[in-house]
């Protein structure tokens, strides 16, 4: 258990209706007492004056009161629900820490909850990811890795592993058992692990497209002015009645586009931004803004009809796949959709729609996603650690084929089952919880 008091402010920052601040530890009773009165009854909200320490109200709102073990954080918690203004926020933030709270680290509340067994951590993580979401599927693929769907398929996993490891020691044990015997207990050892190698890689698979909802994709729209980038990207976005917003990048110069492609969260990056520049910090977006082109899933060259460009005129990153856009296909008569004889072209227009459907399933099939929602959300970690797992299991196959050793099996599949545990925080070093919780936010 955690021997401080930490405090942050759980709303998002600026003016709203209602200001949310949480406290959490042992001492959090006693240091609401002193501001609020008399805690409310748990769970209940009730009205209260929250003042200074000469007595005076700085605020008016709800308190909750949430004993422990029954809280989010397993620990004693108290809300405040104040007016959502910073300055009065602020204000009662100062009073908690003059009475002994500190400032809570960015995901501070939820680690506290992971230790104290409230949850483990993709459950934890799915949080983070919720309130991230880039789509409704990343935010509905989150909502389903909280309920616990991601740590049931990965304890599935580990259990039925663990079953196997038991059958291997207790075949340890008995290696005087007559020939027959040992083939076939062998033979059904091989035949249950190949099976869970095969449902850890159908895990594997849905991971890989959780992750892609988790993280999105990164396009990169290039051509020459006039070839239709923007109308492109908003024909896209408005079919898929997708949300577009400027996210506000370290240049002046907006070139990042975040949008979704039936729930695909996409960030797409304009090479209009690239341009050469005397200005000292847009220079430097314009570096970050290449170094995020040069690891971009896919660039999307529009051109038109007798355009003969070349990616390297137009200095585009090498090494990222190409699909070549030809729009403006209303004033050509050309069929739309994928170009005869070149996967990578698709003919569209992006005036009348035509062909965008094709792009779309184009895009999908290339980016290796799916319209199949995947079952939890997942993160780069997670795939590492199912990748491990199954080398690990592949080991073990190997070594008990090979006849190298029940102990050599045994071992593998100890491995796999590590790898596993890291996944939901059965096992867990400091640095990997330090890194995981380090990017929430805080009053989280
Ligand atoms: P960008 O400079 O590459 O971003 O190009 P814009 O999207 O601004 O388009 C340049 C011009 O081409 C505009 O006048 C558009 O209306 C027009 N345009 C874009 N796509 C099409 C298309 O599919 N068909 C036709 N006829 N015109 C288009």
């Amino acid at each position: 258990m955690a021997t401080t008091t930490i405090c942050a402010v759980a709303t998002p920052p600026g003016r709203g209706g209602v200001g949310i601040i949480r406290l959490s530890g042992p001492e959090a009773v006693a240091i609401a007492h002193v501001m609020v009165g008399d805690l409310p009854t748990p769970r209940v909200a009730a009205l209260r004056t929250f003042r200074d320490a000469a007595g005076d109200a700085i605020d008016e709102g709800l308190v909750l009161y949430f004993p422990a073990p029954h809280s989010m954080t397993g620990e004693d918690v108290v809300e405040l629900q104040g007016h959502g203004g910073p300055v009065v926020l602020d204000q009662l933030l100062q009073r908690l820490l003059s009475l002994g709270a500190v400032l809570a680290e960015p995901g501070e509340f939820s680690q506290r909850a992971f230790i104290n067994g409230r949850m483990d951590l993709t459950r934890a993580e799915a949080i983070a990811d919720l309130i991230s979401a880039g789509s409704e599927a990343a935010a509905r693929a989150a909502m389903r890795s909280l309920q616990g769907s991601f740590a049931s398929a990965i304890n599935g996993l580990v259990e039925r592993l663990l079953a196997v490891r038991v059958q291997c020691e207790a075949h340890i044990d008995f290696a005087d058992e007559p020939l027959t015997e040992a083939e076939s207990s062998t033979e059904a050892l091989a035949m249950a692990l190949d099976q869970i190698k095969a449902d850890l890689v159908e895990t594997l698979r849905l991971a890989e497209s959780g992750q892609r909802l988790q993280a999105g994709l990164t396009l990169v729209i290039a051509g020459r002015p006039n070839a239709g980038k923007s109308s492109l990207l908003n024909a896209l976005a408005r079919r898929d009645a997708a949300i577009v917003t400027d996210i506000a990048g370290t240049t002046r110069d907006v070139i990042d586009t975040a949008l979704h492609l039936d729930g695909l969260p996409l960030r797409v990056l304009d090479t209009a931004g690239l341009r050469d520049s005397d200005d000292q910090i847009e220079q430097e977006g314009v570096r970050r803004a290449r170094a995020a082109m040069e690891q971009a899933d896919r660039i999307l060259l529009v051109v038109e009809e007798g355009d003969v460009i070349e990616p390297a005129a137009l200095d585009l990153p090498a090494g990222v796949p190409i699909t070549r856009v030809l729009n403006k296909i209303d004033l050509t008569g050309r069929a739309p959709g994928v170009v005869a004889g070149s996967s990578e072209m698709v003919a569209v227009s992006a005036l009348t729609g035509a062909g965008l459907d094709a792009l779309r399933e184009h895009l999908f099939t290339q980016l290796g996603h799916t319209h199949e929602e995947p079952p939890f959300i997942a993160r780069r970690r997670h795939l590492l650690a199912l990748q491990t797992a199954a080398e690990d299991l592949d080991e073990a196959i190997a070594a008990l084929n090979d006849g190298l050793g029940d102990e050599l099996v045994a071992e593998s599949l100890r491995q796999a089952q590590d790898a596993l545990g890291r996944i939901t925080g059965t096992i867990t070093t400091e640095d990997l919880l330090g890194e995981i919780f380090s990017t929430f936010c805080i009053g989280k």
